[in-house]
């Protein structure tokens, strides 16, 4: 739709950020955009309607998302945050980065079973979702798809993250 078009204009590039040869993916204007968010929640959901409890939001900009599909679906949020930031976090991934780790964690909130839906802004290397469902895995829930806008090509996410639904592609 032109709605989908328009949301992928919207994502800006900055080269050599973070650092020189990187090319940082800026999806602020898309969020800053009603139409655009509407379209891409939709597209985002379109495979797994029906089938997730809860949206895993991945911390900082998944949450934007896993709260507008948790409100526009009716269902519950898991904030999926970086280390440090929960008082009593129920489990723990750490997981490679190109240089050092990462680690995640979340609140022990999922019930047994509990059906989650994992989405993210952009999906890199895919370590993060990997570590994701590691997590859901860890917590006794199960993750039932993931999804994610952007996907950069050239990095295989997919061979660490398993299936992921990315509605655009760019050079990583
Ligand atoms: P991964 O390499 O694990 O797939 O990505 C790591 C995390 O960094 C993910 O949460 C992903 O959203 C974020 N990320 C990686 N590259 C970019 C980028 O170019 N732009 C944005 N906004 N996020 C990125």
């Amino acid at each position: 739709s032109s709605s989908i078009d328009r949301a992928e204009s919207l994502i800006a590039a900055t080269p050599d950020y973070p650092e020189p040869g990187v090319t940082f993916r800026d999806l602020s204007p898309l969020f800053a955009d009603g139409d655009a968010m509407k379209a891409v929640c939709e597209e985002l959901i379109a495979p797994f309607v029906g089938t997730f409890d809860i949206v895993g939001g991945i911390e900082a900009r998944g949450f934007l998302l896993a709260g507008y599909i948790a409100a526009t679906t009716g269902t519950g949020m898991l904030s999926i945050r970086k280390a440090g930031k929960l008082p009593k976090p129920a489990a723990a991934v750490s997981y490679a980065l190109e240089y050092g780790t990462a680690t995640i964690e979340a609140p022990g909130v999922l019930t047994a079973g509990e059906r989650v839906l994992l989405v993210d802004d952009v999906l890199a290397t895919g370590g993060t979702i990997a570590a994701a469902r590691q997590l859901i895995s860890d917590l006794g829930a199960e993750t039932v798809g993931a999804a994610a806008i952007l996907e950069l090509d050239g990095l295989d996410g997919r061979d660490h993250a398993g299936p992921v639904h990315t509605l655009f592609h760019a050079p990583a």
